[in-house]
């Protein structure tokens, strides 16, 4: 049996530009992997099918799931007959703007490489999965990537910055294709702020950074949820700290650049509502490096 580690990832910016005629729309956005993981357990099946069981009763089990699709996109790209079993422990939230779903199916598509020895590239692993979902093929390389055109177009980022992560999930389900169906052409961005972010991350210039985090879902996000949005007024209120959304949301976030501070936030926050995640950013999958805390 073996084991890829799925990491969940934050959006440190996220511009959209434009809908396209195809119905996508196009964005332009900083991805950062955290240690936030689901565990995903790979092993030959007897019979020829592909079978997965989960801890969460919340995820599809059936071809509805992501990493199911990931499987068999694999076998038949590689003209494999065989069987497989899939053991996903999940632990990043569902729908909540952390990729856990895509990342999911990016470890499938590794762990599957690895278990029949196929020695495919992660570029060519990539390319299958963005058949999957726009996300895939970051999660694929994990780390720190711009991302364009629908998300699958990469700029992988080589840097030394390392951040804690709180997280915050409002139990709250938010739909994606809704979120991108509220924005109004306003909202579209002419001048995204990826190049100036990535930047900062190679500076390790943790105020720029923090002035840079930015997300235009984020009002969309807060309009449809004002729930989301109360919860952000009071993280920040307690914190005093800007908070963050990823993705579509509703994940919230706060960075921090040493232990002690996400300490302190953590503690204010863990006394007064559930749901929180204490995590920090990773480097890419393949060098499977931690990023290196810095001390106060
Ligand atoms: P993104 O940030 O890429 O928009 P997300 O974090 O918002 O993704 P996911 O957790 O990937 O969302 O889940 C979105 C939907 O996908 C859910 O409705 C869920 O039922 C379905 N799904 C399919 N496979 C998985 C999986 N392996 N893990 C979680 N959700 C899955």
């Amino acid at each position: 049996m073996l084991l890829e580690r799925a990491y969940a990832k934050v959006n440190l910016t996220l511009d959209v530009l434009h809908r396209r005629p195809d119905g996508y729309h196009e964005v332009d956005m900083v991805m950062q992997s955290i240690d936030l993981s689901d565990l995903v357990w790979l092993e030959r099946h007897p019979e020829d099918r592909i079978v997965l069981e989960s801890n969460a009763t919340y995820v599809p089990t059936d071809d509805r799931n992501l990493a199911v699709q990931a499987a068999k996109l694999f076998l038949r790209r590689t003209e494999i007959s065989a069987g497989v079993h899939i053991n996903l422990e999940k632990n990043i939230p569902v729908a909540a703007g952390l990729a856990g779903g895509s990342s999911d199916a990016a470890a499938t598509l590794r762990g599957m490489n690895r278990l029949f020895g196929t020695g495919l590239s992660f570029d060519e692993l990539a390319e299958m999965g963005a058949e999957i979902g726009s996300d895939v093929p970051f999660c694929v390389y994990g780390g720190t990537a711009i991302a364009r055109g629908r998300g699958e177009q990469l700029t992988r980022v080589e840097h030394r910055c390392h951040m804690y992560v709180l997280l915050i999930h409002p139990r709250v389900f938010v739909s994606t294709a809704d979120i991108y169906k509220g924005l109004r052409p306003g909202d579209f961005t002419v001048r995204p702020t990826s190049e100036q972010m990535v930047t900062a991350l190679v500076n390790d210039d943790v105020d720029v950074i923090s002035r840079l985090v930015s997300n235009k879902l984020q009002p969309v996000t807060f309009g449809i949820y004002p729930e989301v949005m109360q919860l952000s007024e009071k993280v920040e209120a307690v914190t005093r700290h800007p908070v963050h959304m990823s993705g579509s949301g509703p994940t919230l976030f706060l960075l921090a650049p040493t232990i002690q501070q996400a300490n302190r936030m953590y503690n204010a926050l863990r006394g007064i509502m559930r749901d929180v995640y204490f995590s920090q950013f990773v480097g890419n999958v393949s060098s499977l490096t931690s990023l290196q805390p810095k001390s106060e």
